[in-house]
C-alpha cells in the first residue's frame, strides 16, 4: 500500500496521533503551518471528499467539530482555520481526504480563506445557482 495516510492510519508509519476513533484518525502535520496544526483523516481511503461514504463523512466532520475547541485551547489560540484542499488543482498533495485544523492568533500574519482567491468571476449568481441546483438535483 503506497498511500502515506493509510499507512499512518494502520500505524505502519509513525505520527503524533491526537485522536483515534472508529472511522477517523487525527494527527499532527509533520510540517506544521502553526503549532498545533492537526490533520483529520477518514480511516477508509478516499481521494476526494466526493468519494466519501456518508458514514465516513459524518464521522470526519464529527471529529473535526470535537477537536476544534481542544486544539484551540491546548495552544492558547484565538481561533482555528479549518480547510480541505480537494483535488490536484487545489494544491492537494496527499490523495487521501484530510481536514486541516490550524490554530490562529490575531497577529499571526496569515489571512482568511478569502485571501486564497484573486476573485475572478464572470457569471451572474442566478445562473450559477441554477446550474448547481440542476447538478445537485435540488
Ligand atoms: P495537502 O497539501 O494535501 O492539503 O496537505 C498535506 C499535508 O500533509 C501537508 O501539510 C504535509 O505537511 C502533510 N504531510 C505530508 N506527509 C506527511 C507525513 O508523512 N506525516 C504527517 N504527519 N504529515 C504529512
Ligand atoms: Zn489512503
Amino acid at each position: 500500500m503506497s498511500c502515506i495516510f493509510c499507512r499512518i492510519v494502520k500505524g505502519e508509519i509513525p505520527a503524533e496521533v491526537v485522536a483515534r476513533e472508529s472511522d477517523v484518525v487525527a494527527f499532527l502535520d509533520v510540517q506544521p503551518l502553526a503549532d498545533g496544526h492537526v490533520l483529520v483523516v477518514p480511516q477508509a481511503h478516499a481521494a476526494a471528499i466526493e468519494d466519501l461514504e456518508p458514514v465516513a463523512a459524518d464521522a470526519l466532520f464529527r471529529t473535526v467539530t470535537r477537536l476544534a475547541g481542544p486544539v484551540r485551547e491546548a495552544l492558547g489560540a484565538a481561533g482555528t482555520t479549518i480547510g480541505i484542499n480537494n483535488g490536484d488543482a487545489t494544491g492537494q498533495t496527499i490523495p487521501h481526504v484530510h481536514v486541516h485544523i490550524v490554530p490562529r492568533w490575531p497577529d499571526d500574519g496569515a489571512g482568511s480563506v478569502h485571501t486564497i482567491f484573486p476573485r475572478k468571476t464572470s457569471r451572474a449568481l442566478s445562473d450559477v445557482g441554477k446550474a448547481i441546483r440542476k447538478a445537485a438535483g435540488s
